[in-house]
């Protein structure tokens, strides 16, 4: 396998290659073999192999940050993530009436779909999932081209009836957009479990006490069971990303119930829980999407439109070479300002998947946020929109968050508070629209909110996935 220096420098040299082609769809085929060539290469001795891992799970502090004016793309990696099992099965988490952890996790491919790519829909699990959808009311919406505004005029027009996030920024049901207090951030990281999740970000997350909110995405899940559960034994939220990282209103009903299931189904096999929050990648989400993700237990969560556009920490542009460090700094730090300006708290986008995005939270914007004056307060979605820590899974829950109507505590107004069977028409969140970028930044390629978002883009996120997955193969 590849040592993780050359990942690290593999996977930013393939995010600046998707960005520099962000418009050239075609050269996703040949990113796609580099990165397989790249994954196949012969191994060779790690790099760093005398860093000393941390001994617990988090807390530890054994973590280095790059200065700030070094952390860009093609930077070179830090020290090898060590990804030792930390707990054994039966360990009894936190978690009040959680089971113990189950017997050891084995991936065994052929129990599960290919990674990163959308699951088939004619397997005996999503035929069953599918009945989870009986008798609900799931909006006849068609499936949109790509998930983006762009290249889907007809659907973009529908934007409003849809309640397409992705075109407009419209909530609808039962969506959390924000946490309810002013000032408190609900923290949150997509796309992992990742190495440098637990190398770095569990550490500073232990040091300071805080809890966050893990976005999860099924492939890698199966791949870093160990480090999904040291997040949850840690006391973080884990919620449900999908299976494979791909635009989920561009999918059949049946597709999306594949995605969610067999995300929902990996977790619990690590975990022995089931969440019953999601959020859709990208923020593609409809009221077809928010319609299934409610049928099947998984109330969505999305992140804040506020002043200035959706509150996103633009980390993944470093990663891709957009942005250097320093300016990424300063966007976070115009978007805190923001944050005091809305009357609610807010929710913001942030990823664990990548080294560069780790070293900038742990080292930067947390930072940024907790010396904020006026002082903000941060912790983990869940926690800010007051669920009980039980509710947040199936298997503990004693109220629940899904169909009840609990506040949504959100920043627009919603249209429904009940099932999102229900199929109400979107509605615009307040703030700068999310029809356009962020006006915090340079948005290249990026023609609506989320277009942003989709860097790295659709074809191109499964694609670096697959190579975390690949190369990373083994270590667990
Ligand atoms: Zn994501």
């Amino acid at each position: 396998m590849l040592p993780v220096s050359a990942l690290s420098a593999l996977l930013a040299a393939s995010l600046s290659f998707d960005l520099v082609n962000a418009h050239g769809h075609d050269d996703h085929a040949q990113l796609h073999k580099r990165l397989a060539a790249a994954a196949a290469a012969p191994s060779s001795p790690a790099a760093g192999t005398g860093t000393t891992a941390a001994a617990g799970a988090a807390g530890t502090g054994s973590y280095t940050v790059p200065p700030l004016a070094s952390i860009t793309s093609g930077m070179p990696a830090g020290p090898t993530p060590t990804l030792a099992t930390t707990f054994t099965p039966g360990a009894v988490p936190s978690l009040s009436g959680a089971p113990p952890l189950p017997s050891a996790f084995v991936f065994n491919a052929a129990d599960w779909p290919a990674l990163d790519v959308i699951p088939p829909t004619d397997s005996a699990e999503v035929q069953e999932w599918m009945k989870e959808l009986d008798g609900v009311d799931i909006p006849n919406i068609t499936p949109t081209v790509d998930g983006s505004c762009a290249n889907d005029a007809q659907a973009a027009a529908q934007a409003q009836q849809r309640g397409w996030w992705t075109c407009g920024g419209y909530t609808s049901g039962n969506d959390i957009v924000a946490c309810p207090d002013k000032l408190t951030w609900g923290v949150s990281f997509d796309d992992g479990p990742a190495p440098y999740s637990k190398l770095k970000l569990l550490n500073y997350l232990g040091d300071h006490k805080l809890s966050a909110t893990f976005f999860v995405v099924g492939s890698r899940v199966v791949s870093f069971p160990q480090i999904l559960i040291a997040e949850y034994m840690a006391g973080h939220e884990i919620s449900v990303h999908t299976w494979s990282h791909h635009p989920l209103t561009a999918m059949t009903n049946e597709q999306i119930v594949a995605e969610l299931g067999w995300t929902r189904k990996a977790i619990q096999a690590v975990l022995g829980v089931t969440p019953t929050t999601m959020r859709a990648p990208f923020g593609d989400i409809d009221n077809r999407v928010r319609a299934i993700s409610n049928a099947m237990g998984l109330r969505p969560i999305i992140w804040t439109t506020g002043p200035g556009g959706p509150f996103d920490t633009n980390d993944w542009r470093v990663a891709g070479g957009l942005h250097t460090g320093v300016e990424q700094l300063g966007i976070f730090e115009s978007l805190l300002g923001n944050a005091t300006l809305i009357d609610t708290g807010f929710i913001v986008l942030e990823h664990d998947l990548f080294e560069i995005t780790v070293d900038l939270a742990v080292g930067y914007t947390l930072d940024a946020a907790q010396s904020h004056n006026p002082a903000f307060k941060l912790e983990s979605i869940g926690r800010c929109m007051n669920f009980a820590p039980n509710d947040l899974y199936k298997e503990t829950a004693t109220t629940d968050i899904v169909n009840s109507n609990s506040s949504s505590s959100s920043n627009s107004s919603s249209t429904s508070t009940s099932s999102g069977s229900k199929s109400s028409s979107g509605t615009k969140s307040t703030g700068a629209s999310g029809s356009k970028a962020s006006g915090n930044t340079t948005g290249a390629a990026s023609d609506n909110g989320a277009a942003g978002l989709r860097l790295p883009s659709t074809a191109f996120a499964g694609v670096v996935a697959a190579a975390v997955a690949a190369v990373f193969a083994g270590f667990l």
